[in-house]
């Protein structure tokens, strides 16, 4: 498969999933395996249920409807109006935060004859998508009132807006009103979503769980790292993506830019004062394909710059030639551009093809593949040579 390609190891996001739910299980918290940076890929989606999430959650309507029609279905953001037929139809439960949106939900099931549940989501300080704590009691009501809207519970989403970090303090806030719901309402509450991936270090290691009964986790499993402070999970892989480049120029080059200079497309140049050449490579990569931050080159191998098509590199010592292909990891910006770039081919393998080669001389071989890849990837259960 030509590059730009990202490839996908499920066999990682399986494992990646069983690790987090193992260790959630222990504190009688399930997970949702959320699908969004994936495109909602149904082969990601199953090895997440393969790891043993009891659901999937998705941001978007259409990445839903490629997921198994036969698994729980959470939309995790709030319905469009415009879209509520085609949630009802898609998903099975959503998030929830405007009453105008309950009532359109309730239309739409109640005309297509379908039951949908609800999660009603709780604005705990990030500001982001939440109902206000003293206006949570009349969302209850709606729901309640409804003829086709099931309340499963309440939920609250932290740190993607303002990095408000998840700890007992903001949480029980969101505990205490399950309590009161339930009390006031008469009402059992089933699920207490209680965050993203960034909810994970606190519900692992706090003595005060409270009600939290599920994290809806798309980071973790994937990327195997915690977004608050972006360092790797222990006993998690970060290596279930891979961006592979093709390189179309190799050099030796002035360190230094000549002539008189200006910006350059995408701001100010970066400053170049060292002397001397350089060994510089440009892949077929650019700000088309993926976010420049967060795009994480071999060893040994920096970035210059990036423009719309042309990555440069700086790659030392490293002997490369033209139609070699170079092995990027992601971060979580990266990876989401990259998937969505409708220039980047996707390769869903059972197992890294950047493990079945390992060049000799490379200061880090796995992140490096050689430059005919292709017998690598001709099918999608690829398993590692000589392992
Ligand atoms: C994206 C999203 C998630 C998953 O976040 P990760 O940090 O990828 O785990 C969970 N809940 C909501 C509401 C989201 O928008």
């Amino acid at each position: 498969m030509s590059a730009p390609r990202i490839e996908i190891d499920l066999g990682v996001v399986e494992r990646n999933t069983r690790v987090l739910v193992d260790r959630l299980a222990a504190r009688d918290v399930r997970v949702l395996g959320v699908t969004k940076a994936v495109l909602g890929s149904p082969r990601v989606a199953a090895a997440m249920l393969r790891g043993g999430a009891v659901g999937l959650g998705d941001a978007r309507v259409e990445n839903l409807a490629r997921l198994d029609g036969s698994v729980p279905r959470t939309l995790i953001r709030s319905p469009m109006l415009s879209q509520v037929a085609q949630v009802v139809r898609t998903a099975t439960a959503s998030l929830n935060t405007e009453p105008a949106v309950l009532a359109a939900l309730d239309d739409a099931a109640a005309h297509a004859g379908i039951r949908h549940d609800v999660i009603l989501m709780v604005e705990l300080g990030d500001l982001r998508e939440g109902i206000a704590v003293d206006d949570v009691s009349a969302a209850v009501k709606v729901v309640l009132a409804s003829r086709s809207l099931r309340l499963r519970g309440l939920g609250t989403n932290l740190a993607c807006q303002n990095g408000v970090v998840p700890d007992d303090a903001n949480m029980d806030v969101l505990h205490r009103l399950v309590d009161r719901s339930e009390a006031q309402h008469g009402i059992t509450l089933d699920v207490v979503s209680g965050g993203n991936s960034a909810a994970l270090d606190w519900a692992l290691t706090t003595s005060r769980l409270g009600r939290t009964n599920e994290l809806r986790l798309g980071e973790a499993i994937l990327l195997g790292t915690e977004p608050l402070r972006r360092t790797p999970i222990t006993g998690l892989s970060t290596n279930a993506f891979a961006l592979v480049g093709e390189i179309i120029e190799v050099a030796d080059k002035p360190a230094r830019p000549w002539g008189n200079q200006a910006l350059a497309t995408y701001g100010e140049p970066p400053s170049r004062t060292a002397g001397g050449t350089r060994r510089q490579a440009i892949v077929a990569l650019g700000r088309q394909d993926v976010d420049i931050d967060g795009l994480i080159p071999p060893a040994g191998v920096s970035v210059l710059g990036m423009s719309s098509d042309h990555l440069v590199l700086d790659i030392g010592d490293h002997r490369m030639t033209v139609g070699d292909e170079l092995c990027f990891r992601l971060g979580y910006g990266a990876l989401v551009r990259a998937m969505t770039s409708p220039f980047v081919n996707r390769a869903e393998v059972s197992a890294s093809p950047a493990l079945t080669t390992q060049p000799a001389g490379w200061p880090n071989v796995t992140e490096i593949t050689t430059s005919s890849p292709a017998a690598m990837l001709t099918s999608d259960t690829v398993t590692p040579a000589g392992s």
